[in-house]
């Protein structure tokens, strides 16, 4: 459980990701901030209106789908790195995640990379394709990953030249 262990479940990511349906169309934001408490730039940042708090700021953000464009900008508001992009509308077998970073040195675009799931264990090769740096907001990276992983890669390691993911 999420509040034993400080990762969410299975159960927790889906009851809170958008539908199959508005993933296969394009970006949107998924977010994976589960806990109550009293934030909320992601919404004040938003440009398209997407995201409500509700009266109480205690409430956990809700994305309206239908108005997320993916652009990513909540989620370099975001204090808590709870928010990511997932693009699964390819139509080859890779998906693009945004991802918040907040280490140093930043990766560079082509560059390879692990990666993470959300217990930090690499799970695949992860190709750089941009990285947004945003004056006093935290760094988004965009990654390319195979499909299938886009709902578990939430990280990525650096590596040290000539290594690889096996
Ligand atoms: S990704 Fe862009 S449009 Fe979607 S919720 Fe975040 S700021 Fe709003
Ligand atoms: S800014 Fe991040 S941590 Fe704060 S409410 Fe929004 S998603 Fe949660």
């Amino acid at each position: 459980m999420l509040e034993q262990t400080g990762i969410p479940t299975t159960d927790d990511i889906t009851a809170a990701a958008p539908s199959q349906e508005r993933l296969a169309q394009g970006p949107v934001a998924l977010f994976e901030c589960f806990q109550n408490i009293p934030c909320n730039p992601c919404a004040d940042a938003c440009p398209q209106g997407a995201i409500t708090i509700g009266e109480d700021i205690n409430q956990r953000p809700v994305l309206d789908e239908s108005k997320c464009n993916g652009c990513g900008i909540c989620l370099a508001h975001c204090p808590g790195l709870s928010i990511f992009v997932v693009d699964c509308s390819s139509q080859d077998n890779q998906a693009l995640v945004k991802l918040p970073y907040e280490y140093v040195p930043l990766p560079e675009a082509g560059q390879s990379v692990n990666a993470l799931n959300r217990k930090g264990e690499t799970v695949a090769d992860a190709k750089i394709k941009k990285v947004q740096q945003n004056k006093n907001k935290t760094t988004v990276v965009w990654v390319t990953v195979p499909k299938e992983l886009a709902m578990d890669v939430r990280g990525i390691s650096l590596r040290k030249e000539g290594s690889h993911y096996d």
